[in-house]
């Protein structure tokens, strides 16, 4: 088996895109596999992360660096849309395990107080109730459903 690599070792070659399936159905670079390889790779992520610490009040910022409203927006959406089916680790021609990236890059959102709302109420349903789905009535379905 082929020694997995980490981002530094990536070429920005694009294969890792090629089955992703948020390209695939956004057909838009800026979603897809390399476009978070990119992002992490090239630490634009965390200087973006780090500058919109450093400012609460402009809540967020997108790609362009331009300041956004409050609330996951922009450049954290390019994480938060992934889907983790990795997909891309699988095409990938130096065995960079791309999601492992992105599940970090996630965890660092989250240390930083942003989450999708979803994803809040999800996490307080497994605490309360033990399920992402919240409270459990015999013989009917939730209203509404989240999943991880
Ligand atoms: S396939 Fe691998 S080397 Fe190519 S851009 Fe994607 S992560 Fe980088
Ligand atoms: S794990 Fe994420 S980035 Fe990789 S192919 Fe799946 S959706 Fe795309």
């Amino acid at each position: 088996m082929t020694k997995e690599k980490t981002l530094k070792d990536c070429t920005l070659c694009g294969l890792c895109k090629s089955n992703c399936p948020v390209f695939r159905s956004t057909k838009l670079e800026t979603k897809g596999a390399r476009a978070r390889a990119i992002l992490i790779k090239e630490n634009i992520f965390d200087d973006i992360l780090k500058a919109n610490n450093m400012n609460k009040k402009e809540n967020c910022l997108d790609v362009c660096g331009k300041p956004g409203t409050s609330g996951i927006h922009g450049f954290d959406d390019i994480i938060l849309q992934c889907t983790l089916c990795a997909s891309c680790k699988i095409e990938c021609p130096e065995n960079i395990d791309l999601p492992k990236e992105i599940r970090k890059a996630r965890q660092k959102l989250i240390e930083s107080g942003k989450e999708t709302p979803a994803n809040k109420i999800m996490i307080e349903n497994i605490r309360k109730y033990g399920n992402p789905f919240g409270k459990q009535q015999p013989g009917k379905i939730p209203k509404e459903l989240y999943c991880c």
